[in-house]
Order: C-alpha cells, then structure tokens, then sequence
C-alpha cells in the first residue's frame, strides 16, 4: 500500500511539475509574442519604418520650401516606438510571464536599459536640426528620469537634446504643445500613438470611435500627422476582434 501510494505520489508530483511547466510556456503574457516578434524582428518593420522616415523628410523638406525663418518652426517627436526601440524590455518581462503592461519596470528601463534608434529616425533628425528647425522631444516618459532620458538621445548621437526641448511628463502632451507654439509654429507631428498628433485622440472611447476620428482627419495623415507602427502596446489593446460567420 504504502509503496502504491509513494507511485501515486510520483506521478501526481510529475504531473503537477508538468503542468507547471507548461503554465509557464502557457502564461497569458505569452499572447504578446507574435506582436512583438513582429516589432522587433521583422524586416517588414524594419522597411515600414525607413519608408515613413523618407516620406516625413520629403515631406518636411516640401513644407520648407514655403517658410523663410527656420528658427521659428518646430517638428514636435514622440520618442518611444516613435525613435526609441523598447522591445528588448517587452520580450524580456514577456518571457518571464510578467505583464509589461503594468509599466512596472518601465522606469529602471529608461534608468538602466538601452533602447536602440529606430530605422531613419536619426537621420530624419539630423536633416531637420540641418535646416535649423527645432526639433522637441515629447514624450510621456517620467520627468524624475529626465536625466537619463537626455543622457540615452545623447549617447544614441541624436541632436537638440537640451533641457528645454525635452519635455516629459507633467503637463498634458496638448499643454506641453501649446507651450511650444506660443513661440514657434509646429509644421509637423509625429508618434506610434494617435494622441501624439491630436489631443482629440486622447480619450477613453473604444477603437471604432478613434478610427472614425481618423476618418474625419484623413487630410493630415502623411501632411502634418506621420503615424509609426505599434503592435506591442496601445489604447487598442482590449478591442474585440471580428470573425467571419460562414453561411
Ligand atoms: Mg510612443
């Protein structure tokens, strides 16, 4: 008996270890590695982000065209996923079943982690600072990190890092641009995010409102709005999916 119960034992504790295991590979954080395969490894992403890159500058090149004092003008940035590739810190919590969605380990990131530039990012940068246009930073990254932020653009050769052209959160992103247009004109906007561009974006209505907004604003998607690709996190994250019903 006592041997027959050790067995059972044995096999109930494989059992458990099994299962225990495979909750692990099964853990719902799981769920976001396709995304985030897609962000960080396709080439796709890679192509997608060069090209909107390209067509910003031609773009921004077209709007100055029109304008004489430079000094006056201002392309306001979203910095991650917009110019900063965070997804080594997304991968890392998602393999370790951690929900990087609660942003708990967002600040030791921007402290200790080392996002890498997007593709085209710098060298978008770098032409606009070329023709003296001032180029802002705003980015809802924790001010008390400001130090670290400014030290990561430094250090990743991108231009104007200054104090007061990166503005982090505190004032809501419209406050942080109205502030910016009391003394220049913003000609362009750009983000992974739709509140990056509009403040009319910044609400908790669900995806089929915001895509109607897109609709209603469709003039200023690839004119003075350039949106970046975001598959790893986002408002629409909890937006119901569609499936085709077969007669
Ligand atoms: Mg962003």
């Amino acid at each position: 008996m006592k041997k027959r119960h050790g067995s059972f034992l044995a096999v109930a504790l494989l059992i458990a270890a099994t299962s225990s295991v495979q909750a692990k590979d099964i853990c719902q954080e799981k769920s976001y590695e396709m995304a985030l395969r897609y962000q960080q490894q396709s080439a796709e992403i890679a192509a997608l982000r060069l090209q909107t890159y390209h067509f910003a500058q031609q773009r921004l090149a077209t709007i100055l065209q029109g304008k004489k004092d430079h000094n006056k003008l201002a392309v306001v940035m979203d910095l991650d996923e917009t110019i900063l590739d965070n997804s080594a810190l997304l991968v890392r919590d998602m393999q370790n079943c951690h929900d990087y969605t609660s942003w708990d380990t967002w600040s030791d990131w921007e402290i200790n982690g080392n996002p890498t530039l997007i593709p085209g990012a710098k060298a978008f940068i770098d032409y606009a600072n070329s023709q003296n246009v001032n180029v802002y930073y705003v980015s809802d990254r924790y001010n008390e990190n400001k130090k670290y932020t400014m030290q990561t653009l430094t250090k990743l050769g991108l231009p104007q890092v200054k104090d007061d052209h990166v503005l982090l959160y505190g004032l809501s992103k419209q406050q942080r641009r109205d502030n910016i247009s009391k003394d220049h004109q913003i000609i362009m906007l750009m983000g992974d995010s739709l509140p990056d561009v509009s403040a009319q974006f910044k609400n908790k209505k669900d995806t089929h409102y915001n895509r109607d907004l897109v609709k209603k604003n469709a003039k200023h998607f690839g004119a003075d709005w350039i949106v970046f690709p975001n598959a790893s996190y986002g408002a629409w994250t909890k937006a119901k999916l569609n499936a085709w019903q077969e007669k």
